[in-house]
């Protein structure tokens, strides 16, 4: 079991906050259920496949490009295999939810004055449909996709364009998200105040970094 970090800042050396969206503000459970079980299960009828079998060879066509951007674009997977995937994100879209305690953290960053920005690997179309479910669009005053950044998230270049994108501090930015390689080229580049989320589906039991404070839901960031 590793050793549990807590948050170590204090909201006064912070100025901006950037979030992750699946799985640190919305749980993540929508889009495991959607990649593992949803699409496998449509792709299986249309082609004729075995379920259980058809499952296993797409999760280790998803492995392939796990980390990178085409992970995260609708249109490759659409074409890759032949289906209409933002339709089908659209049909099972009343399993979007959004995190515990995350409007509340939202209400307590906004009354202490900090600038919040979505910085996430969705795809815009994917963001579409989330923030017209969940509505906490206007909580931020920038919404940055990794498709506009030209990296995904888990690549340092990501932080290197994001800072020529939208200018940030690295001591005096706090930016939470639930996976590691995405905080592990945070770090690389040198942001100071990253945390991670250890429960990011509501599925699943909590599993704490042993690198990062780990929180389980935003009520510990409300100090
Ligand atoms: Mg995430």
């Amino acid at each position: 079991m590793t050793r549990q970090h807590s948050p170590d800042f204090t909201w006064n050396t912070i100025d901006l906050v950037f979030l992750d969206l699946d799985g640190t503000l919305l749980d993540k459970y929508f889009d495991d259920f959607f990649w593992e079980e949803y699409v496998p299960e449509v792709y299986s009828q249309k082609n004729n496949v075995d379920p259980q079998e058809c499952r296993q060879l797409l999760v280790s066509t998803y492995k392939q490009v796990e980390s990178t951007l085409q992970w995260t674009d609708l249109n490759y997977w659409s074409e890759r295999l032949n289906l209409d995937i933002a339709a089908l994100k659209d049909e099972i879209a009343h399993l979007i939810n959004i995190r515990p305690f995350v409007t509340e953290f939202l209400e307590h960053l906004k009354d202490r004055g900090k600038e919040i920005y979505l910085v996430t690997n969705a795809h815009p179309r994917t963001l579409e449909v989330k923030l017209g479910k969940i509505q906490i669009g206007d909580a931020f005053k920038r919404i940055i996709c990794s498709q506009d950044v030209g990296h995904a998230k888990e690549q340092i270049e990501f932080w290197e364009t994001l800072q020529t994108i939208q200018p940030f501090h690295k001591e005096r930015t706090l930016f939470v998200d639930d996976t590691e390689r995405v905080l592990d080229s945070a770090r690389a580049y040198g942001l100071k105040h990253l945390i991670h989320i250890a429960k990011p589906s509501s599925k699943l039991p909590p599993v704490f970094s042993g690198s990062y404070p780990s929180i389980e839901s935003f009520r510990d960031l409300l100090f």
